[in-house]
């Protein structure tokens, strides 16, 4: 969905629930009446297919419309009381990340704080509170898809610290912020594929770094599980402007996977829960040519029980070579499972070792 479409349903849903919030912020307009209304106008409602949005009331007079004599909607910015508390609704949102003392919000609306919480809350269907909690979210959903880190989203959105408040903001997204960022939301991802000594591999990048790398048989299946891994980004076939700048990540892949590039050194945009990203942040200190079990990892990141969701995380990698899970093995010595195949990851460390030992 478009971004136009995406305003024009949410502008449609204002008028159905009459939402005097959005009165001063657009117009719709009854091509089947040839007038047009402020949002929270009482006449009989539209049929949708004949409704079209305007940004001010000017834009909807040049399109030869004329103003509705119920609602006045020249005068929907005007100092009316619902006017002032949708200048309010503004207020908030604008500072969502602030303090927002109650008597303020209701000095801005020339009311009394305690009249101000009830006419709030009659017109907008939420308290001053509520309504500044609901911006919150909404800004942290925009900036999970932008933030370097989970914690500058939070920080971003204007929560402090502390899990309780990370754990109310779960409920509310209906996952954590760690996995909502996982899937992608948003996010343009452009990809790649090039050849390697050890085969075909596909990059995925977003404007931060590389969130996808990884090994297959040809272009249409590793596309496939692009998008498997991000079911909600923005996939496309990277453009030429980016060209230059894949192919030197596809010299120093060459040069690393032929042993004289030990750190690869390439932008990273790691996407995945909490614990996936504790798992691959360790995985990275792993040195060139050295292997650490299971167990090892799991006590390294302070969670010796956990061996076998580090197993897991490990198997779910998505960037294959940047985030060394091949550097993992049993306790036993054997090499256990690896994403992209077994020979590969006994390639991968014959060769580390073999190079380590020239160096
Ligand atoms: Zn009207």
């Amino acid at each position: 969905m478009n971004q136009s479409t995406n305003q024009d349903e949410q502008r449609w849903q204002a008028v159905q629930a009459r939402d005097a919030t959005q009165d001063g912020r657009f117009w719709y307009g009854v091509r089947s009446t040839g007038v047009y209304c402020k949002p929270s106008c009482a006449s009989r409602q539209p049929l949708r297919r004949n409704v079209r949005f305007y940004d001010s009331a000017e834009a909807a007079e040049r399109d030869g419309l004329r103003p509705c004599k119920r609602c006045k909607p020249r005068d929907a910015a005007g100092d009316g009381e619902a006017a002032r508390i949708a200048a309010v609704c503004r207020h908030i949102e604008t500072h969502a990340g602030e303090k927002l003392p109650l008597a303020e919000l209701a000095r801005r609306a020339a009311l009394s704080p305690f009249h101000f919480q009830r006419r709030f809350k009659a017109i907008v269907g939420l308290s001053p509170k509520e309504y500044a909690q609901a911006c919150r979210l909404k800004t942290l959903r925009r900036e999970l898809r932008a933030a370097a880190s989970v914690s500058d989203a939070i920080y971003g959105a204007g929560y402090g610290s502390g899990s309780r408040v990370y754990e109310n903001i779960d409920s509310r997204l209906g996952m954590t912020p760690a996995e909502y960022r996982a899937g992608g939301e948003g996010v343009a991802i452009s990809y790649a594929s090039g050849r390697t000594p050890l085969g075909l591999v596909m990059i995925g990048a977003t404007d931060r770094g590389i969130c996808f790398l990884q090994f297959g048989d040809d272009e249409a299946a590793l596309l496939d599980t692009l998008r498997a891994e991000y079911p909600a980004a923005r996939p496309s076939a990277m453009p030429p402007a980016q060209q230059a700048t894949f192919d030197e990540w596809m010299r120093r892949l060459g040069e690393h996977l032929e042993g004289r590039r030990p750190n690869l050194d390439l932008p990273l945009d790691t996407r995945g829960t909490a614990f996936q990203l504790e798992v691959w942040k360790y995985l990275q200190t792993i040195p060139y040519g050295e292997l650490r079990s299971y167990t090892e990892v799991a006590a390294a990141i302070g969670r010796p029980a956990a061996v076998r969701a580090v197993a897991r995380a490990c198997a779910t990698n998505t960037i294959a070579l940047l985030i060394p899970c091949h550097r993992v093995i049993r306790g036993d010595g054997s090499l256990s499972g690896y994403r992209w195949g077994l020979a590969r990851k006994r390639v991968l460390i014959d060769r580390e070792r073999a190079h380590r030992g020239a160096q």
